[in-house]
């Protein structure tokens, strides 16, 4: 893909990403709303995203991001970014349905890439903002783009972490110091710094995680009346599966929390030879091989219990030896 010939005789773009927006979805529309803005100043371009949680709000404009979709619009082009499913849109698929062309750039291995007119989907791509910043050229940049690039890319590794990363995630990163990202301050306030309750809703997770499958997986649920409890929203659970992961001898960790009566949103991350990727799409979702999710029907128990069934095929336990299988009865994907 040519970013530039997306952009060709445009007069009106929007730019959206999935529901619940995680670093590399904020990252990836926000350089892209810069990029539109530094290098087609009379493109008109709109950036709808839920709720963005506080701690990207070093990336310059993010109040410009639309929360909803007030006026009928029918865009020339409309980009989605980090999603790929339609229906993970959220609230600004009415936008998509109606616009003129449709643009995919994502890097999620369950994206077929066949759901819009052009796309750029790169499963090896750490994040979405790698791919993005090998579609710009350096001098189309600045530091706005680059700090939201940056972003991404400390988000969906990890900060450098994960397998996901490689040489060519850490060529783009290194342009990106280069160009001056002020990596300490965004590493320290998007990633490790938390709230009094986002600690204290990470220790309750904790303290009520369950280890199964003779302690090779763990997994932890928080209902609806405990966030309200600690008056906590999902933006305030991430990290929490990730230190779930990083308990001794696991190589699987599931975080639920209830986003609905009885529904679920599932997080998964995996340690070698466990796809969660593949757990995931089971069950109407999707993601990575180490780092998946999906919603979920069902109680906590049919929940997990469904998800090790699927976890168990993979790692050669019998289902039925996990401490939680308390309850048969069958949930529905989302
Ligand atoms: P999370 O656990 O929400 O941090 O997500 C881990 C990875 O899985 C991210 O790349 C997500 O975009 C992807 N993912 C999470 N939930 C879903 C879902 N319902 N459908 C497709 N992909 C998902
Ligand atoms: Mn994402
Ligand atoms: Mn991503």
């Amino acid at each position: 893909m040519i970013l530039r010939n997306e952009l060709k005789e445009v007069k009106t773009a929007a730019i959206s990403g999935h529901v619940r927006p995680d670093g590399d979805c904020v990252g990836a529309c926000m350089a892209l709303y810069h990029y539109i803005r530094k290098n087609f100043p009379d493109i008109e371009v709109d950036l709808y995203l839920e709720e963005v949680p506080k701690s990207y709000s070093l990336i310059e404009g993010i109040e410009k991001i639309k929360h909803s979709a007030s006026e009928p619009k029918e865009y020339d082009v409309f980009f989605i970014l980090d999603c790929g499913d339609k229906d993970r849109l959220g609230f600004s698929s009415v936008y998509f349905e109606t616009a003129k062309r449709t643009v995919c750039i994502d890097h999620h291995i369950s994206n077929g890439g066949d759901f819009t007119d052009s796309s750029q989907v790169e499963p090896k791509s750490a994040a979405t903002c790698e791919v993005l910043f090998y579609l710009m050229k350096l001098e189309e940049m600045n530091l706005s783009i680059a700090t939201a690039l940056y972003m991404g890319l400390i988000h969906d590794t990890g900060v450098f972490k994960h397998s996901n990363t490689t040489e060519r995630t850490l060529m783009a990163a290194a342009k990106l110091v280069g160009m001056g990202v002020e990596f300490t301050k965004i590493i320290n306030t998007s990633f490790y710094e938390k709230s009094y309750v986002q600690n204290q809703i990470l220790g309750r997770a904790l303290l009520e995680s369950v280890v199964f499958y003779h302690g090779s997986c763990i997994f932890s649920a928080l209902k609806l009346k405990d966030l309200d409890f600690y008056g906590v929203g999902p933006s305030d659970l991430g990290g929490i599966v990730d230190q779930l992961i990083v308990t001794e001898g696991i190589r699987c960790a599931i975080f639920l929390y209830e986003i609905g009566q009885q529904k679920f949103k599932v997080s998964m991350r995996s340690k070698e030879g466990i796809d969660v990727s593949q757990v995931a799409m089971h069950f109407g979702g999707g993601g990575h091989i180490r780092a998946a999710g999906c919603e979920m029907m069902g109680s906590v128990y049919d929940v997990i219990n469904n998800l090790s069934a699927r976890i168990a095929l993979q790692i050669g336990e019998e289902p039925d030896s996990a401490e939680v299988m308390a309850e048969e009865e069958p949930c529905t994907a989302e």
